[in-house]
Protein backbone atom coordinates (compact mmCIF):
# COMPACT_ATOMS: atom_id res chain seq x y z
CA UNK A 1 0.00 0.00 0.00
CA UNK A 2 1.42 3.63 -0.88
CA UNK A 3 1.71 6.06 2.14
CA UNK A 4 4.14 4.67 4.18
CA UNK A 5 6.68 5.83 6.88
CA UNK A 6 10.22 5.59 6.75
CA UNK A 7 12.13 3.97 9.31
CA UNK A 8 15.77 2.87 9.13
CA UNK A 9 15.91 3.25 5.45
CA UNK A 10 12.94 1.31 4.81
CA UNK A 11 9.50 2.07 3.77
CA UNK A 12 7.14 0.38 6.23
CA UNK A 13 3.19 -0.17 6.83
CA UNK A 14 2.30 1.26 10.11
CA UNK A 15 0.13 0.06 12.87
CA UNK A 16 -2.99 1.27 11.76
CA UNK A 17 -4.54 3.43 8.22
CA UNK A 18 -4.99 7.01 9.09
CA UNK A 19 -7.82 8.79 7.36
CA UNK A 20 -7.05 11.72 5.57
CA UNK A 21 -9.98 14.05 4.13
CA UNK A 22 -10.08 16.22 1.46
CA UNK A 23 -11.01 19.93 2.48
CA UNK A 24 -12.80 20.78 -0.81
CA UNK A 25 -14.46 17.55 0.11
CA UNK A 26 -15.05 17.02 3.41
CA UNK A 27 -14.93 13.35 2.58
CA UNK A 28 -11.88 11.00 3.25
CA UNK A 29 -9.96 10.70 -0.08
CA UNK A 30 -6.84 8.33 0.98
CA UNK A 31 -4.93 6.65 3.96
CA UNK A 32 -1.84 7.21 5.10
CA UNK A 33 0.51 4.65 7.25
CA UNK A 34 -0.13 5.61 10.90
CA UNK A 35 3.01 4.81 13.22
CA UNK A 36 2.18 3.15 16.99
CA UNK A 37 5.27 4.01 19.94
CA UNK A 38 7.21 1.16 19.10
CA UNK A 39 7.84 2.13 15.34
CA UNK A 40 8.41 5.83 16.51
CA UNK A 41 11.38 4.04 19.30
CA UNK A 42 12.95 2.44 16.29
CA UNK A 43 12.92 5.40 14.10
CA UNK A 44 14.42 7.30 16.87
CA UNK A 45 16.98 4.72 17.47
CA UNK A 46 17.63 4.60 13.87
CA UNK A 47 18.22 8.00 13.52
CA UNK A 48 20.60 7.51 16.53
CA UNK A 49 22.70 5.08 15.21
CA UNK A 50 23.03 6.98 11.73
CA UNK A 51 24.21 10.31 13.37
CA UNK A 52 28.10 9.56 13.62
CA UNK A 53 28.22 8.13 10.14
CA UNK A 54 26.18 10.92 9.06
CA UNK A 55 27.99 13.70 10.81
CA UNK A 56 31.59 12.73 9.91
CA UNK A 57 30.90 13.06 6.06
CA UNK A 58 31.95 15.89 4.51
CA UNK A 59 29.49 18.98 4.42
CA UNK A 60 30.30 18.74 0.30
CA UNK A 61 28.78 15.03 0.42
CA UNK A 62 26.17 16.08 2.82
CA UNK A 63 25.15 18.69 -0.14
CA UNK A 64 25.68 16.07 -2.93
CA UNK A 65 22.46 14.32 -0.58
CA UNK A 66 20.31 17.48 -0.60
CA UNK A 67 20.58 18.00 -4.36
CA UNK A 68 20.19 13.96 -5.09
CA UNK A 69 16.54 14.65 -3.02
CA UNK A 70 16.10 18.11 -4.73
CA UNK A 71 16.55 16.68 -8.00
CA UNK A 72 13.75 13.97 -6.93
CA UNK A 73 11.53 15.73 -5.49
CA UNK A 74 11.72 18.22 -8.89
CA UNK A 75 11.36 14.85 -10.70
CA UNK A 76 7.43 14.40 -9.35
CA UNK A 77 6.10 17.61 -9.13
CA UNK A 78 3.02 17.22 -10.64
CA UNK A 79 2.56 14.14 -8.31
CA UNK A 80 3.41 15.97 -5.61
CA UNK A 81 1.32 19.43 -6.38
CA UNK A 82 -1.63 17.07 -7.14
CA UNK A 83 -1.72 15.62 -3.59
CA UNK A 84 -0.72 18.90 -2.07
CA UNK A 85 -3.81 20.04 -2.88
CA UNK A 86 -6.07 17.12 -2.05
CA UNK A 87 -4.73 16.67 1.30
CA UNK A 88 -4.54 20.92 2.24
CA UNK A 89 -6.61 22.66 -0.14
CA UNK A 90 -4.88 25.43 -1.72
CA UNK A 91 -4.87 25.90 -5.33
CA UNK A 92 -2.37 23.83 -7.53
CA UNK A 93 -0.61 26.29 -9.25
CA UNK A 94 0.47 27.72 -5.40
CA UNK A 95 0.44 23.50 -4.68
CA UNK A 96 3.79 23.99 -7.60
CA UNK A 97 5.22 27.31 -6.16
CA UNK A 98 5.42 25.29 -2.64
CA UNK A 99 6.90 22.54 -3.93
CA UNK A 100 9.31 24.39 -6.28
CA UNK A 101 9.85 26.46 -2.71
CA UNK A 102 11.06 23.20 -1.40
CA UNK A 103 13.40 22.41 -4.28
CA UNK A 104 15.11 25.40 -4.12
CA UNK A 105 15.66 25.66 -0.62
CA UNK A 106 17.50 22.15 -0.28
CA UNK A 107 19.24 22.87 -3.66
CA UNK A 108 20.75 26.28 -1.71
CA UNK A 109 21.77 25.15 1.44
CA UNK A 110 23.21 22.05 0.00
CA UNK A 111 25.89 24.25 -1.21
CA UNK A 112 26.04 26.10 2.19
CA UNK A 113 29.02 25.52 5.02
CA UNK A 114 29.98 26.55 8.52
CA UNK A 115 33.80 26.43 8.33
CA UNK A 116 36.02 26.71 11.42
CA UNK A 117 35.97 30.84 12.28
CA UNK A 118 38.86 32.16 13.80
CA UNK A 119 37.71 34.57 16.46
CA UNK A 120 40.65 36.09 17.68
CA UNK A 121 44.32 35.99 16.43
CA UNK A 122 46.87 37.78 18.42
CA UNK A 123 50.31 37.12 20.02
CA UNK A 124 48.81 35.14 22.89
CA UNK A 125 46.73 32.29 20.64
CA UNK A 126 43.87 31.73 18.57
CA UNK A 127 40.44 31.33 19.33
CA UNK A 128 38.21 29.44 17.44
CA UNK A 129 34.42 28.47 17.21
CA UNK A 130 33.96 25.39 15.79
CA UNK A 131 30.20 24.69 14.56
CA UNK A 132 29.18 20.83 15.35
CA UNK A 133 25.65 19.07 14.85
CA UNK A 134 23.52 18.06 17.57
CA UNK A 135 22.30 14.71 17.24
CA UNK A 136 18.59 13.63 16.34
CA UNK A 137 16.36 16.24 15.71
CA UNK A 138 12.49 16.07 15.68
CA UNK A 139 11.07 18.22 12.71
CA UNK A 140 7.19 18.78 13.57
CA UNK A 141 5.16 20.42 10.84
CA UNK A 142 1.74 21.71 10.49
CA UNK A 143 -0.67 21.34 7.87
CA UNK A 144 -0.39 24.74 5.99
CA UNK A 145 2.93 24.50 3.89
CA UNK A 146 3.71 20.79 4.54
CA UNK A 147 6.41 20.51 2.10
CA UNK A 148 8.14 23.89 1.79
CA UNK A 149 8.65 23.67 6.00
CA UNK A 150 9.64 20.29 5.73
CA UNK A 151 12.16 20.90 3.22
CA UNK A 152 13.37 23.84 4.98
CA UNK A 153 14.14 21.69 8.20
CA UNK A 154 15.63 18.57 6.39
CA UNK A 155 17.72 21.40 4.50
CA UNK A 156 19.39 23.39 7.70
CA UNK A 157 19.28 20.13 9.57
CA UNK A 158 20.63 17.22 7.54
CA UNK A 159 23.80 19.62 5.79
CA UNK A 160 25.63 20.37 8.88
CA UNK A 161 25.23 16.74 9.70
CA UNK A 162 22.34 16.38 12.00
CA UNK A 163 19.84 13.25 10.94
CA UNK A 164 15.92 13.62 11.63
CA UNK A 165 12.64 12.05 12.52
CA UNK A 166 10.34 14.45 10.70
CA UNK A 167 6.39 14.46 11.71
CA UNK A 168 3.62 15.69 9.72
CA UNK A 169 0.43 17.43 10.79
CA UNK A 170 -1.91 14.43 11.12
CA UNK A 171 -4.32 16.03 8.94
CA UNK A 172 -1.69 16.28 5.77
CA UNK A 173 0.57 13.07 6.11
CA UNK A 174 0.69 12.63 2.54
CA UNK A 175 2.99 14.70 1.07
CA UNK A 176 5.65 14.16 4.17
CA UNK A 177 4.95 10.29 3.33
CA UNK A 178 6.03 11.04 -0.05
CA UNK A 179 9.05 13.10 0.56
CA UNK A 180 10.11 9.74 2.74
CA UNK A 181 9.42 7.49 -0.57
CA UNK A 182 11.66 9.68 -2.44
CA UNK A 183 14.37 9.93 0.25
CA UNK A 184 14.49 6.54 0.94
CA UNK A 185 16.10 5.96 -2.49
CA UNK A 186 18.71 8.33 -1.88
CA UNK A 187 19.83 8.98 2.18
CA UNK A 188 21.49 6.75 4.20
CA UNK A 189 19.12 4.51 6.17
CA UNK A 190 18.47 5.98 9.22
CA UNK A 191 19.35 9.86 8.41
CA UNK A 192 15.72 10.69 7.54
CA UNK A 193 12.84 9.16 9.04
CA UNK A 194 9.48 9.69 8.63
CA UNK A 195 6.88 9.22 11.57
CA UNK A 196 2.84 9.59 11.22
CA UNK A 197 0.52 9.68 14.21
CA UNK A 198 -2.64 10.41 15.01
CA UNK A 199 -1.81 13.91 16.73
CA UNK A 200 -0.47 11.41 19.80
CA UNK A 201 3.15 10.64 19.14
CA UNK A 202 4.32 14.78 19.30
CA UNK A 203 4.97 14.41 22.99
CA UNK A 204 6.45 11.32 22.80
CA UNK A 205 8.93 12.72 20.39
CA UNK A 206 9.60 16.07 22.26
CA UNK A 207 9.99 14.08 25.64
CA UNK A 208 12.41 11.67 24.45
CA UNK A 209 15.84 11.80 25.82
CA UNK A 210 17.44 10.94 22.83
CA UNK A 211 16.06 13.50 20.59
CA UNK A 212 18.34 16.15 20.74
CA UNK A 213 16.92 19.51 18.85
CA UNK A 214 12.78 20.36 18.45
CA UNK A 215 12.72 22.36 14.92
CA UNK A 216 8.86 23.23 15.33
CA UNK A 217 6.62 25.55 13.30
CA UNK A 218 2.62 25.29 14.31
CA UNK A 219 0.50 27.19 17.27
CA UNK A 220 1.61 29.15 19.67
CA UNK A 221 -0.29 26.91 22.44
CA UNK A 222 1.54 23.58 21.14
CA UNK A 223 4.72 25.34 20.71
CA UNK A 224 4.46 26.31 24.54
CA UNK A 225 4.08 22.53 25.20
CA UNK A 226 6.78 21.20 22.71
CA UNK A 227 9.34 24.02 24.84
CA UNK A 228 8.10 22.24 28.26
CA UNK A 229 8.70 19.00 26.80
CA UNK A 230 12.44 20.07 26.18
CA UNK A 231 12.92 21.01 29.26
CA UNK A 232 14.12 17.64 30.62
CA UNK A 233 17.05 17.02 28.36
CA UNK A 234 17.28 21.10 27.61
CA UNK A 235 16.66 20.64 23.97
CA UNK A 236 17.43 23.27 21.70
CA UNK A 237 14.46 24.56 20.43
CA UNK A 238 13.22 26.31 17.48
CA UNK A 239 9.65 27.83 17.59
CA UNK A 240 7.96 29.22 14.76
CA UNK A 241 4.91 30.09 16.10
CA UNK A 242 1.44 31.82 15.39
CA UNK A 243 1.39 35.58 14.18
CA UNK A 244 -1.24 38.21 13.57
CA UNK A 245 0.86 40.38 11.46
CA UNK A 246 -0.55 43.74 10.45
CA UNK A 247 -0.34 45.43 7.16
CA UNK A 248 0.18 49.40 8.03
CA UNK A 249 -1.13 51.77 4.97
CA UNK A 250 -0.13 55.01 4.87
CA UNK A 251 -2.07 58.21 3.44
CA UNK A 252 0.29 58.56 0.30
CA UNK A 253 -0.80 55.32 -1.32
CA UNK A 254 -2.51 54.73 -4.65
CA UNK A 255 -5.38 53.20 -2.65
CA UNK A 256 -6.22 50.21 -5.62
CA UNK A 257 -2.72 48.68 -5.78
CA UNK A 258 -2.22 48.71 -2.40
CA UNK A 259 -5.74 47.00 -1.26
CA UNK A 260 -4.49 44.13 -4.53
CA UNK A 261 -1.45 43.62 -2.58
CA UNK A 262 -2.91 43.83 0.62
CA UNK A 263 -5.63 41.13 -0.29
CA UNK A 264 -3.71 38.75 -1.47
CA UNK A 265 -1.52 38.67 1.31
CA UNK A 266 -4.11 38.35 3.14
CA UNK A 267 -5.81 35.39 1.61
CA UNK A 268 -2.93 33.59 -0.21
CA UNK A 269 -3.33 29.57 1.20
CA UNK A 270 -6.82 30.98 2.70
CA UNK A 271 -4.95 33.07 4.89
CA UNK A 272 -3.29 29.75 6.87
CA UNK A 273 0.20 31.46 6.75
CA UNK A 274 1.90 32.74 10.30
CA UNK A 275 3.25 35.73 8.15
CA UNK A 276 0.02 36.33 6.47
CA UNK A 277 -1.44 39.81 6.63
CA UNK A 278 -4.53 39.30 9.76
CA UNK A 279 -5.46 43.42 10.42
CA UNK A 280 -5.26 46.15 7.94
CA UNK A 281 -4.76 49.85 8.93
CA UNK A 282 -5.67 52.12 6.95
CA UNK A 283 -5.77 56.11 7.86
CA UNK A 284 -9.25 57.96 8.03
CA UNK A 285 -8.80 60.01 5.61
CA UNK A 286 -8.19 56.20 3.04
CA UNK A 287 -10.59 53.90 5.32
CA UNK A 288 -13.90 54.25 3.31
CA UNK A 289 -11.93 53.69 0.01
CA UNK A 290 -9.82 50.97 0.86
CA UNK A 291 -12.87 49.17 2.73
CA UNK A 292 -14.54 49.67 -1.09
CA UNK A 293 -11.73 48.11 -2.86
CA UNK A 294 -10.86 45.25 -0.60
CA UNK A 295 -14.74 44.65 -0.11
CA UNK A 296 -15.03 44.19 -4.07
CA UNK A 297 -11.65 42.12 -4.29
CA UNK A 298 -13.55 39.61 -1.69
CA UNK A 299 -16.21 39.50 -3.74
CA UNK A 300 -14.38 38.86 -7.05
CA UNK A 301 -12.39 36.18 -6.03
CA UNK A 302 -12.85 32.63 -7.37
CA UNK A 303 -13.21 29.96 -4.27
CA UNK A 304 -13.39 26.77 -5.46
CA UNK A 305 -11.60 23.41 -4.91
CA UNK A 306 -7.96 23.95 -5.40
CA UNK A 307 -7.98 21.37 -8.35
CA UNK A 308 -9.88 23.46 -10.77
CA UNK A 309 -8.42 26.12 -13.17
CA UNK A 310 -8.95 29.68 -12.03
CA UNK A 311 -9.56 28.92 -8.20
CA UNK A 312 -7.77 31.55 -6.69
CA UNK A 313 -8.75 30.91 -2.67
CA UNK A 314 -9.56 27.19 -1.47
CA UNK A 315 -11.07 25.26 1.45
CA UNK A 316 -9.70 26.01 4.90
CA UNK A 317 -7.77 23.06 5.61
CA UNK A 318 -9.74 21.24 8.40
CA UNK A 319 -13.19 21.09 10.32
CA UNK A 320 -11.71 22.38 13.26
CA UNK A 321 -10.09 25.31 11.32
CA UNK A 322 -12.91 26.08 9.79
CA UNK A 323 -15.47 26.34 12.22
CA UNK A 324 -12.88 28.36 14.07
CA UNK A 325 -12.71 30.74 12.29
CA UNK A 326 -16.56 30.84 11.46
CA UNK A 327 -17.12 31.04 15.15
CA UNK A 328 -14.64 34.56 15.03
CA UNK A 329 -16.71 36.21 11.97
CA UNK A 330 -20.14 35.34 13.97
CA UNK A 331 -18.35 37.05 16.56
CA UNK A 332 -17.29 40.19 14.52
CA UNK A 333 -20.87 40.65 12.68
CA UNK A 334 -21.83 41.21 16.08
CA UNK A 335 -19.70 44.48 16.50
CA UNK A 336 -18.43 45.75 13.07
CA UNK A 337 -19.76 45.58 9.89
CA UNK A 338 -19.51 43.22 7.41
CA UNK A 339 -18.52 43.94 3.92
CA UNK A 340 -17.44 41.20 2.26
CA UNK A 341 -18.48 37.66 2.81
CA UNK A 342 -19.21 36.57 6.36
CA UNK A 343 -20.45 33.56 5.56
CA UNK A 344 -19.64 29.46 4.99
CA UNK A 345 -20.06 28.81 1.12
CA UNK A 346 -23.44 26.63 0.71
CA UNK A 347 -21.08 23.11 -0.79
CA UNK A 348 -19.49 20.32 0.90
CA UNK A 349 -15.99 20.97 2.25
CA UNK A 350 -14.73 23.65 4.19
CA UNK A 351 -15.28 27.06 2.25
CA UNK A 352 -15.71 30.12 3.36
CA UNK A 353 -16.83 33.28 1.71
CA UNK A 354 -13.61 35.92 1.86
CA UNK A 355 -15.05 37.79 4.52
CA UNK A 356 -13.99 41.93 5.20
CA UNK A 357 -15.40 43.60 7.89
CA UNK A 358 -15.06 47.20 9.23
CA UNK A 359 -15.58 49.26 11.84
CA UNK A 360 -14.43 46.50 14.73
CA UNK A 361 -12.64 47.56 18.40
CA UNK A 362 -9.35 46.46 19.01
CA UNK A 363 -11.36 43.69 21.25
CA UNK A 364 -13.10 41.88 18.49
CA UNK A 365 -11.63 38.24 18.16
CA UNK A 366 -10.73 38.92 14.38
CA UNK A 367 -8.70 41.52 15.26
CA UNK A 368 -6.65 40.46 18.34
CA UNK A 369 -6.45 36.36 17.50
CA UNK A 370 -4.88 34.80 14.94
CA UNK A 371 -8.32 33.89 12.68
CA UNK A 372 -5.85 31.84 10.19
CA UNK A 373 -8.79 32.05 7.19
CA UNK A 374 -10.14 33.90 4.54
CA UNK A 375 -11.16 36.75 6.59
CA UNK A 376 -10.02 40.19 7.39
CA UNK A 377 -10.46 43.40 9.84
CA UNK A 378 -9.91 46.55 8.16
CA UNK A 379 -9.17 49.16 10.97
CA UNK A 380 -8.89 52.84 10.87
CA UNK A 381 -5.99 55.34 12.22
CA UNK A 382 -6.03 58.67 13.21
CA UNK A 383 -2.07 59.01 13.56
CA UNK A 384 1.34 57.04 13.34
CA UNK A 385 1.98 57.64 16.66
CA UNK A 386 -1.33 55.51 17.70
CA UNK A 387 -1.29 52.71 14.94
CA UNK A 388 2.41 51.96 16.07
CA UNK A 389 0.48 51.44 19.47
CA UNK A 390 -2.17 49.56 18.16
CA UNK A 391 -0.22 47.10 15.84
CA UNK A 392 2.46 46.39 18.92
CA UNK A 393 -0.21 45.81 21.79
CA UNK A 394 0.10 42.18 20.74
CA UNK A 395 1.22 38.95 22.29
CA UNK A 396 2.68 38.29 18.93
CA UNK A 397 5.39 39.94 17.21
CA UNK A 398 5.79 37.78 13.76
CA UNK A 399 5.99 40.02 10.67
CA UNK A 400 4.36 42.70 8.88
CA UNK A 401 4.14 44.94 6.02
CA UNK A 402 4.12 48.79 6.38
CA UNK A 403 2.72 50.40 2.37
CA UNK A 404 3.51 54.36 1.54
CA UNK A 405 4.72 56.10 -1.07
CA UNK A 406 7.96 57.27 1.00
CA UNK A 407 10.04 54.37 1.46
CA UNK A 408 12.29 56.87 4.82
CA UNK A 409 9.06 57.19 6.54
CA UNK A 410 8.25 53.32 5.92
CA UNK A 411 11.71 52.66 7.14
CA UNK A 412 10.84 54.96 10.45
CA UNK A 413 7.79 53.33 11.13
CA UNK A 414 10.00 49.91 10.48
CA UNK A 415 12.24 50.62 13.47
CA UNK A 416 9.35 51.17 15.48
CA UNK A 417 7.49 47.89 15.53
CA UNK A 418 7.95 44.76 17.74
CA UNK A 419 8.40 42.22 15.61
CA UNK A 420 10.96 39.70 13.62
CA UNK A 421 10.39 40.66 10.00
CA UNK A 422 8.91 43.93 8.56
CA UNK A 423 8.55 44.38 5.33
CA UNK A 424 7.81 47.67 3.61
CA UNK A 425 6.12 48.02 0.11
CA UNK A 426 6.81 44.32 -0.37
CA UNK A 427 4.51 41.62 0.18
CA UNK A 428 5.98 38.96 2.81
CA UNK A 429 9.16 37.54 0.67
CA UNK A 430 11.63 34.59 2.62
CA UNK A 431 15.15 35.06 0.65
CA UNK A 432 17.33 31.82 1.47
CA UNK A 433 19.79 33.91 2.89
CA UNK A 434 17.79 36.00 5.31
CA UNK A 435 17.15 34.94 8.57
CA UNK A 436 13.48 34.55 9.79
CA UNK A 437 11.98 34.35 13.14
CA UNK A 438 9.53 35.37 15.28
CA UNK A 439 9.67 38.24 18.38
CA UNK A 440 7.28 37.79 21.98
CA UNK A 441 5.22 34.56 21.46
CA UNK A 442 5.55 34.23 17.70
CA UNK A 443 8.51 32.22 18.30
CA UNK A 444 12.22 31.31 19.37
CA UNK A 445 15.20 31.21 16.91
CA UNK A 446 15.83 31.94 14.05
CA UNK A 447 15.42 29.88 10.39
CA UNK A 448 16.95 30.01 7.09
CA UNK A 449 20.65 31.78 6.48
CA UNK A 450 23.06 30.94 8.19
CA UNK A 451 21.59 32.09 11.53
CA UNK A 452 19.23 29.13 11.02
CA UNK A 453 21.67 26.38 9.91
CA UNK A 454 23.53 27.59 13.25
CA UNK A 455 20.51 26.69 15.24
CA UNK A 456 21.19 22.94 14.13
CA UNK A 457 24.71 23.00 15.58
CA UNK A 458 26.25 23.67 19.42
CA UNK A 459 29.53 25.96 18.54
CA UNK A 460 32.64 25.08 20.48
CA UNK A 461 34.99 27.77 21.24
CA UNK A 462 38.75 26.13 21.10
CA UNK A 463 41.33 28.27 22.65
CA UNK A 464 44.61 27.45 21.47
CA UNK A 465 48.04 29.20 23.03
CA UNK A 466 50.27 30.63 20.59
CA UNK A 467 53.60 28.25 21.82
CA UNK A 468 53.54 24.95 24.25
P1 LIG B 1 -2.94 23.32 14.98
O1 LIG B 1 -3.24 23.71 16.40
O2 LIG B 1 -3.04 24.46 14.06
O3 LIG B 1 -3.60 22.08 14.51
P2 LIG B 1 -0.49 22.49 16.07
O4 LIG B 1 0.44 23.59 16.37
O5 LIG B 1 -1.24 21.86 17.19
O6 LIG B 1 -1.44 22.97 14.93
O7 LIG B 1 0.27 21.32 15.34
C1 LIG B 1 1.52 21.47 14.71
C2 LIG B 1 2.23 20.16 14.84
O8 LIG B 1 2.50 19.85 16.21
C3 LIG B 1 1.47 18.95 14.32
O9 LIG B 1 2.39 18.11 13.63
C4 LIG B 1 0.95 18.29 15.58
O10 LIG B 1 0.71 16.90 15.42
C5 LIG B 1 2.10 18.53 16.51
N1 LIG B 1 1.78 18.44 17.94
C6 LIG B 1 0.59 18.54 18.54
N2 LIG B 1 0.70 18.43 19.89
C7 LIG B 1 2.02 18.25 20.16
C8 LIG B 1 2.81 18.11 21.34
N3 LIG B 1 2.27 18.10 22.57
N4 LIG B 1 4.15 17.98 21.20
C9 LIG B 1 4.71 17.99 19.98
N5 LIG B 1 4.03 18.14 18.83
C10 LIG B 1 2.70 18.27 18.90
Amino acid sequence: MAFRLLIDGKLVEGASRLDVINPASGTVFETCACADEVQLEQAIAAAKRAFPGWASLTQAARGDCLDRLADAVQARLDEFSSLLTGEQGKPLNQSKGEIAMAVATLRYFATQDLPLQTIKDTEEGRVLEQRTPLGVVAAITPWNYPVYLLAVKVALGLVVGNTMVAKPAPSTPLTTSLFGEVAADILPPGVFNVIIDANDLGSKLTTHPDVAKISFTGSTSTGKRVMESAADTLKRVTLELGGNDAAIILDDVDVAEVARKVFTAATVNAGQICLATKRIYAPRSLYDALCDELATLAQKAVVDDGLKQGTQIGPVQNKQQYEKVLDIIEEAKTLGTVIAGGHALDRPGYFIAPTVVRDLPDSARLVREEQFGPAIPVLAYDSVDEVIERVNDSEYGLGGTIWTAATDRGLEIAMRIQSGTIWVNKPVELPFDIPLGGAKQSGIGRELGIDGMKEFTQGKIINVARHS
